[in-house]
């Protein structure tokens, strides 16, 4: 199956409803109206875009527009060479993206989520706002969520507890090694799901060299699923890793406002100042022991709360 992409004017789309006013189908979420022909599916968006997809979908693209050229990356980092980078490819095709959140933030779990998106949803997901997490607010990331469990887009999601955590760190586990055993745990979990759907490939936002990844893999008696890819930077080329992004950051936001209950005040997200302030009002109410249910405790917020103590 082909698409094509155009950027039409608002007359134009006028003029399109019109001329396909006989075959009108129900118009997806986000959209302005979509129709269907023998051979096209199209729906349009208030952007301005109108996909077609099928088998040709030039034939009815063609009436009304040229394609939009593919845009370049003219000012994109160098990435390092290894051989699990992906095809340019790999970013239209129905693939599952893994990404995660709270790594760098003292307070809240680590989340992971893997989502398995079609190459005929990417469109229609990105005019929903899915894009990098980082860029969102709270309040966006938590409607844009709601509107991919609507379209019921298959994911996982995995949540690494504080105090799980706190004891995999004492055993010796780097962080790196906790993150590789969660996306591995929430790409195969939703292998399962979709099963026996196959993804034309996995793609893992890169948080470190691939051959880390694979050793830490190894260390557990795991391995790498077939077609598996990472890049640094993946949600912001692929549709599946910013919506999984974006489901394993709602998942954040929501453990922290829980955690936030728990302790009776609002948690500060990151690893600031602000942080310690709070990890020492913490230690002041509920005793040092407390931070191993709501903190990464090896981080240097911890010494810095208890020596503001003194
Ligand atoms: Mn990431």
């Amino acid at each position: 199956m082909g698409q094509i992409v155009l950027q039409l004017s608002n007359e134009t789309l006028l003029k399109m409803k019109e001329t396909y006013h006989k075959f009108l189908i129900a118009t997806p979420p986000g959209a302005l109206f979509s129709a269907r022909t023998a051979n096209t599916t199209i729906t349009a968006y208030k952007s301005g875009k109108v996909l077609f997809q099928g088998k040709t979908p030039e034939v009815e693209a063609n009436k009304w527009g040229s394609a939009l050229p593919n845009q370049k990356h003219a000012h994109k980092k160098k990435e390092t060479k290894h051989r699990y980078l992906p095809d340019q490819d790999l970013f239209t095709a129905s693939i599952i993206g893994s990404d995660e959140a709270g790594t760098g933030d003292y307070f809240g779990p680590i989340t992971v989520s893997a989502a398995y998106v079609k190459s005929d949803q990417i469109e229609l997901l990105k005019e929903l706002g899915v894009r990098d997490s980082k860029s969102l607010s709270d309040q966006s990331i938590l409607d844009i969520a709601q509107q991919i469990f609507l379209l019921e887009i298959p994911y996982s999601l995995m949540i690494l507890p504080n105090p799980k955590y706190n004891q995999l760190q004492k055993e010796g586990w780097s962080q790196g090694k906790m993150k590789t055993m969660l996306h591995d745990a929430a790409i195969n979990s939703l292998l399962s799901k979709i099963s026996p759907i196959k993804p034309d490939g996995i793609l893992i936002d890169q948080f470190s060299e691939p051959h880390v990844y694979l050793n830490h893999l190894k260390s557990e008696n795991k391995i790498l699923p077939d077609s598996t890819y990472f890049i640094t930077k993946a949600e912001s080329q692929s549709t599946a890793v910013a919506t999984a992004s974006i489901i394993a950051r709602a998942s954040f936001v929501g453990e922290i406002s829980r955690l936030s209950k728990q302790v009776g005040f609002t948690l500060p997200k990151g690893a600031s100042a602000k942080v310690d302030q709070a990890a020492s009002y913490i230690i002041q109410k509920k005793g040092v022991a407390y931070l191993h249910n709501v903190a990464k405790v090896h981080f240097a917020n911890t010494k810095k709360a208890l020596s503001h103590l003194k």
